[in-house]
Protein backbone atom coordinates (compact mmCIF):
# COMPACT_ATOMS: atom_id res chain seq x y z
CA UNK A 1 0.00 0.00 0.00
CA UNK A 2 1.18 3.77 -0.93
CA UNK A 3 1.43 5.79 1.91
CA UNK A 4 0.06 9.51 1.04
CA UNK A 5 2.27 12.42 2.48
CA UNK A 6 1.33 14.78 4.59
CA UNK A 7 0.35 18.21 2.94
CA UNK A 8 2.04 20.41 4.97
CA UNK A 9 5.13 18.66 5.05
CA UNK A 10 4.63 18.43 1.53
CA UNK A 11 4.61 22.21 0.71
CA UNK A 12 7.70 22.43 2.73
CA UNK A 13 9.33 20.21 0.63
CA UNK A 14 8.33 21.30 -2.83
CA UNK A 15 9.31 24.46 -2.27
CA UNK A 16 12.77 23.80 -1.46
CA UNK A 17 12.84 21.75 -4.67
CA UNK A 18 11.41 25.09 -6.56
CA UNK A 19 14.91 26.98 -4.76
CA UNK A 20 16.64 24.59 -6.61
CA UNK A 21 14.67 24.44 -10.03
CA UNK A 22 15.44 28.43 -10.20
CA UNK A 23 18.97 27.92 -9.35
CA UNK A 24 19.78 25.72 -12.35
CA UNK A 25 17.48 27.57 -14.77
CA UNK A 26 19.31 26.69 -17.45
CA UNK A 27 19.39 28.30 -21.24
CA UNK A 28 16.41 27.24 -23.14
CA UNK A 29 17.36 26.85 -26.54
CA UNK A 30 14.98 27.35 -29.31
CA UNK A 31 16.27 23.30 -30.30
CA UNK A 32 14.28 22.62 -26.99
CA UNK A 33 10.93 21.13 -28.85
CA UNK A 34 13.15 19.35 -31.21
CA UNK A 35 15.06 18.00 -28.55
CA UNK A 36 12.16 16.83 -26.64
CA UNK A 37 9.98 15.49 -29.20
CA UNK A 38 12.76 13.23 -30.85
CA UNK A 39 13.32 11.73 -27.05
CA UNK A 40 10.16 11.12 -25.53
CA UNK A 41 9.17 8.90 -28.73
CA UNK A 42 8.00 6.20 -27.08
CA UNK A 43 6.72 6.62 -23.95
CA UNK A 44 3.12 8.30 -24.66
CA UNK A 45 1.60 5.24 -22.73
CA UNK A 46 3.10 6.60 -19.63
CA UNK A 47 1.60 10.17 -19.53
CA UNK A 48 -0.08 10.84 -16.29
CA UNK A 49 -3.36 13.28 -16.50
CA UNK A 50 -1.82 16.80 -16.86
CA UNK A 51 -2.47 18.84 -13.83
CA UNK A 52 -2.49 22.76 -13.53
CA UNK A 53 0.33 22.68 -10.79
CA UNK A 54 3.59 21.36 -11.24
CA UNK A 55 5.11 18.45 -9.68
CA UNK A 56 8.22 19.49 -8.65
CA UNK A 57 7.34 23.24 -7.09
CA UNK A 58 3.83 23.16 -7.40
CA UNK A 59 3.65 27.02 -9.34
CA UNK A 60 0.97 26.56 -12.20
CA UNK A 61 2.25 24.98 -15.34
CA UNK A 62 2.29 27.94 -17.98
CA UNK A 63 3.85 25.36 -20.88
CA UNK A 64 3.07 22.29 -21.25
CA UNK A 65 6.30 20.17 -21.79
CA UNK A 66 6.01 17.70 -24.72
CA UNK A 67 6.08 14.23 -22.79
CA UNK A 68 5.97 15.68 -19.39
CA UNK A 69 2.77 16.72 -18.52
CA UNK A 70 3.24 17.14 -15.01
CA UNK A 71 6.29 19.52 -14.80
CA UNK A 72 6.74 23.00 -15.25
CA UNK A 73 9.27 23.76 -18.29
CA UNK A 74 11.51 25.14 -15.66
CA UNK A 75 11.41 22.05 -13.63
CA UNK A 76 11.91 20.12 -16.99
CA UNK A 77 15.06 22.19 -17.99
CA UNK A 78 16.79 21.81 -14.62
CA UNK A 79 16.89 17.60 -14.95
CA UNK A 80 20.44 16.93 -15.61
CA UNK A 81 20.46 14.67 -17.97
CA UNK A 82 23.44 12.57 -18.83
CA UNK A 83 23.87 13.40 -22.25
CA UNK A 84 27.51 12.77 -22.97
CA UNK A 85 28.32 9.99 -20.38
CA UNK A 86 32.40 10.55 -19.94
CA UNK A 87 32.84 6.74 -18.54
CA UNK A 88 32.09 4.14 -21.07
CA UNK A 89 31.48 1.45 -18.80
CA UNK A 90 29.79 2.89 -15.95
CA UNK A 91 27.98 5.53 -18.26
CA UNK A 92 29.29 8.06 -15.09
CA UNK A 93 28.63 12.13 -16.23
CA UNK A 94 32.31 13.21 -14.57
CA UNK A 95 35.83 11.22 -14.25
CA UNK A 96 35.33 8.04 -13.25
CA UNK A 97 38.67 6.24 -11.13
CA UNK A 98 36.33 3.37 -10.40
CA UNK A 99 36.17 1.19 -13.77
CA UNK A 100 39.62 1.71 -14.51
CA UNK A 101 41.05 0.44 -11.40
CA UNK A 102 42.50 -3.12 -11.93
CA UNK A 103 42.59 -5.92 -9.23
CA UNK A 104 39.79 -8.61 -8.47
CA UNK A 105 37.17 -7.09 -8.68
CA UNK A 106 34.45 -9.04 -10.68
CA UNK A 107 32.18 -6.82 -13.33
CA UNK A 108 30.08 -9.05 -14.72
CA UNK A 109 28.11 -5.98 -16.21
CA UNK A 110 28.77 -5.22 -19.55
CA UNK A 111 27.93 -1.32 -19.31
CA UNK A 112 26.07 0.76 -17.40
CA UNK A 113 23.83 4.10 -18.42
CA UNK A 114 21.89 6.26 -16.27
CA UNK A 115 19.35 9.24 -17.46
CA UNK A 116 20.48 11.53 -14.88
CA UNK A 117 23.08 13.08 -12.82
CA UNK A 118 21.93 12.16 -9.01
CA UNK A 119 21.81 15.89 -7.95
CA UNK A 120 20.33 17.54 -4.59
CA UNK A 121 17.69 18.22 -6.51
CA UNK A 122 17.00 13.93 -7.99
CA UNK A 123 17.54 12.86 -4.36
CA UNK A 124 14.65 14.99 -3.82
CA UNK A 125 12.54 13.65 -6.40
CA UNK A 126 13.87 10.03 -5.59
CA UNK A 127 13.16 10.38 -1.73
CA UNK A 128 9.52 11.77 -2.20
CA UNK A 129 8.80 8.90 -4.25
CA UNK A 130 10.56 6.20 -2.64
CA UNK A 131 10.03 7.36 1.07
CA UNK A 132 6.90 9.05 1.05
CA UNK A 133 5.17 7.75 -1.80
CA UNK A 134 4.27 9.86 -3.80
CA UNK A 135 3.07 8.27 -5.99
CA UNK A 136 2.73 10.99 -9.35
CA UNK A 137 6.44 10.37 -9.16
CA UNK A 138 6.16 7.14 -10.32
CA UNK A 139 5.56 7.94 -14.17
CA UNK A 140 7.59 10.80 -14.60
CA UNK A 141 10.87 8.53 -13.33
CA UNK A 142 9.39 5.43 -15.35
CA UNK A 143 9.49 7.56 -18.60
CA UNK A 144 12.82 9.04 -18.18
CA UNK A 145 14.42 5.70 -18.13
CA UNK A 146 13.54 6.16 -22.20
CA UNK A 147 16.46 8.38 -22.31
CA UNK A 148 19.22 6.40 -20.93
CA UNK A 149 18.12 3.66 -23.21
CA UNK A 150 18.13 5.52 -25.97
CA UNK A 151 21.84 6.57 -24.91
CA UNK A 152 23.06 3.37 -24.95
CA UNK A 153 21.20 2.16 -28.18
CA UNK A 154 23.25 5.13 -29.85
CA UNK A 155 26.39 4.69 -28.36
CA UNK A 156 25.88 0.78 -28.91
CA UNK A 157 24.74 1.57 -32.82
CA UNK A 158 21.73 -0.32 -32.12
CA UNK A 159 18.02 -0.55 -33.64
CA UNK A 160 14.52 -2.03 -32.76
CA UNK A 161 14.50 -4.22 -29.89
CA UNK A 162 17.91 -5.08 -28.85
CA UNK A 163 17.04 -6.62 -25.64
CA UNK A 164 15.64 -10.24 -25.01
CA UNK A 165 14.08 -9.44 -21.40
CA UNK A 166 14.30 -6.36 -18.65
CA UNK A 167 14.74 -7.04 -14.91
CA UNK A 168 14.63 -5.25 -12.06
CA UNK A 169 16.99 -5.40 -8.43
CA UNK A 170 14.68 -6.63 -5.97
CA UNK A 171 13.65 -5.87 -2.58
CA UNK A 172 13.86 -7.48 0.53
CA UNK A 173 10.63 -8.91 1.62
CA UNK A 174 10.89 -6.96 4.38
CA UNK A 175 11.21 -3.46 2.40
CA UNK A 176 8.75 -4.44 0.35
CA UNK A 177 6.17 -4.99 3.16
CA UNK A 178 6.87 -1.28 4.12
CA UNK A 179 6.82 0.47 1.09
CA UNK A 180 4.27 -1.62 -1.03
CA UNK A 181 5.92 -1.26 -4.36
CA UNK A 182 9.62 -1.65 -5.70
CA UNK A 183 10.85 1.61 -7.44
CA UNK A 184 13.03 -0.53 -9.40
CA UNK A 185 10.34 -2.64 -11.19
CA UNK A 186 8.18 0.33 -12.14
CA UNK A 187 11.13 1.85 -13.29
CA UNK A 188 11.63 -1.36 -15.56
CA UNK A 189 8.41 -1.42 -16.48
CA UNK A 190 9.27 2.19 -18.21
CA UNK A 191 12.55 0.84 -19.92
CA UNK A 192 10.38 -2.17 -21.14
CA UNK A 193 8.14 -0.20 -22.68
CA UNK A 194 10.67 2.37 -24.61
CA UNK A 195 12.73 -0.65 -25.29
CA UNK A 196 10.06 -2.26 -27.10
CA UNK A 197 9.28 -2.35 -31.00
CA UNK A 198 6.40 -0.90 -32.60
CA UNK A 199 4.79 -0.43 -29.41
CA UNK A 200 4.99 -3.25 -27.89
CA UNK A 201 7.12 -3.66 -24.72
CA UNK A 202 9.89 -5.56 -23.51
CA UNK A 203 9.20 -8.38 -21.44
CA UNK A 204 9.45 -7.94 -18.13
CA UNK A 205 10.85 -10.38 -16.15
CA UNK A 206 10.87 -11.13 -12.42
CA UNK A 207 13.74 -12.88 -11.50
CA UNK A 208 15.81 -11.81 -8.40
CA UNK A 209 14.92 -11.97 -4.53
CA UNK A 210 16.80 -10.19 -1.97
CA UNK A 211 17.69 -12.95 0.68
CA UNK A 212 20.01 -10.80 2.65
CA UNK A 213 19.80 -7.03 4.24
CA UNK A 214 23.42 -5.16 3.75
CA UNK A 215 22.76 -1.96 5.91
CA UNK A 216 22.86 1.40 5.44
CA UNK A 217 25.34 1.26 2.22
CA UNK A 218 25.48 5.08 1.98
CA UNK A 219 28.00 4.64 5.35
CA UNK A 220 30.46 2.30 3.76
CA UNK A 221 33.60 2.50 1.55
CA UNK A 222 33.55 1.05 -1.84
CA UNK A 223 35.35 -2.01 -0.55
CA UNK A 224 33.02 -2.52 2.27
CA UNK A 225 30.33 -2.29 -0.79
CA UNK A 226 31.62 -4.81 -2.83
CA UNK A 227 31.92 -7.34 0.07
CA UNK A 228 28.81 -7.09 1.82
CA UNK A 229 26.93 -7.80 -1.47
CA UNK A 230 28.36 -11.43 -1.45
CA UNK A 231 25.20 -13.88 -1.04
CA UNK A 232 22.39 -11.04 -1.41
CA UNK A 233 21.41 -11.75 -4.29
CA UNK A 234 19.47 -15.31 -5.59
CA UNK A 235 17.96 -16.39 -8.55
CA UNK A 236 14.11 -17.08 -7.82
CA UNK A 237 12.96 -20.64 -8.26
CA UNK A 238 11.53 -20.16 -11.38
CA UNK A 239 13.65 -18.28 -13.56
CA UNK A 240 15.46 -20.44 -15.96
CA UNK A 241 11.74 -21.30 -16.93
CA UNK A 242 10.99 -17.65 -17.70
CA UNK A 243 14.17 -17.19 -19.31
CA UNK A 244 13.65 -20.50 -21.11
CA UNK A 245 10.44 -19.37 -22.09
CA UNK A 246 12.32 -16.06 -23.72
CA UNK A 247 14.89 -17.85 -25.81
CA UNK A 248 12.36 -20.30 -27.24
CA UNK A 249 9.50 -17.79 -28.15
CA UNK A 250 8.51 -17.54 -31.70
CA UNK A 251 9.86 -14.92 -33.59
CA UNK A 252 13.38 -14.51 -31.40
CA UNK A 253 16.08 -13.47 -34.11
CA UNK A 254 19.32 -13.34 -33.12
CA UNK A 255 21.75 -13.28 -35.97
CA UNK A 256 24.74 -12.25 -34.18
CA UNK A 257 25.25 -14.29 -31.02
CA UNK A 258 22.98 -17.57 -31.06
CA UNK A 259 23.93 -18.52 -27.37
CA UNK A 260 23.45 -15.14 -25.46
CA UNK A 261 20.47 -13.78 -23.57
CA UNK A 262 20.78 -9.99 -23.57
CA UNK A 263 19.46 -8.43 -20.65
CA UNK A 264 18.46 -5.14 -19.61
CA UNK A 265 18.93 -5.13 -15.40
CA UNK A 266 17.21 -2.06 -14.17
CA UNK A 267 17.73 0.03 -10.73
CA UNK A 268 16.92 3.40 -9.53
CA UNK A 269 20.28 4.69 -8.53
CA UNK A 270 24.04 3.63 -9.77
CA UNK A 271 26.36 4.20 -7.16
CA UNK A 272 29.56 2.05 -6.80
CA UNK A 273 28.00 -0.57 -9.04
CA UNK A 274 28.17 -2.82 -6.14
CA UNK A 275 24.46 -4.12 -6.54
CA UNK A 276 24.15 -4.48 -10.10
CA UNK A 277 26.78 -6.19 -10.75
CA UNK A 278 25.86 -8.70 -8.02
CA UNK A 279 22.73 -9.18 -9.29
CA UNK A 280 24.11 -9.57 -13.40
CA UNK A 281 26.26 -12.16 -11.32
CA UNK A 282 23.24 -14.16 -10.11
CA UNK A 283 21.92 -13.62 -13.63
CA UNK A 284 24.24 -14.54 -15.69
CA UNK A 285 24.58 -17.63 -13.59
CA UNK A 286 21.22 -18.69 -14.49
CA UNK A 287 20.95 -18.60 -18.30
CA UNK A 288 24.66 -20.33 -17.73
CA UNK A 289 22.14 -23.12 -16.48
CA UNK A 290 20.67 -23.05 -19.72
CA UNK A 291 23.95 -23.51 -21.70
CA UNK A 292 23.76 -19.73 -22.90
CA UNK A 293 26.09 -16.52 -22.12
CA UNK A 294 24.45 -14.28 -20.20
CA UNK A 295 25.10 -10.37 -21.26
CA UNK A 296 23.52 -8.05 -18.65
CA UNK A 297 23.60 -4.76 -19.54
CA UNK A 298 22.69 -2.29 -16.48
CA UNK A 299 20.30 0.99 -17.01
CA UNK A 300 19.19 2.95 -13.65
CA UNK A 301 17.68 6.39 -13.35
CA UNK A 302 20.56 8.41 -11.72
CA UNK A 303 23.99 7.91 -11.43
CA UNK A 304 25.76 8.90 -8.27
ZN1 LIG B 1 8.11 23.26 -11.51
ZN1 LIG C 1 33.01 4.17 -14.58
Amino acid sequence: MIVRCNAERDNELEWSLHRNCADALPLLSGRLNQFLSGMLRPIHQLLARTGDSCLACGKRISVEVPGYPELCLTCYASIPWIIDPRCPVCGRHVGCPDCSRGGDIQRPLVMNRSSVAYNAAMRQWLALYKYRGHEAYSAVLARMMGRALEQMKKELGLRGAFFDAVTFVPLSEERWGERGFNQAEELARGAALAGGNRGRSLPLLHLLARVRHTGKQSFKSRNERLKSMQGVFQALPHAAEQLGRIILRPGRVRIDQEKGIRLLLVDDVYTTGSTMNACAAVLQHSCAELGYCGEIYGLTWARS
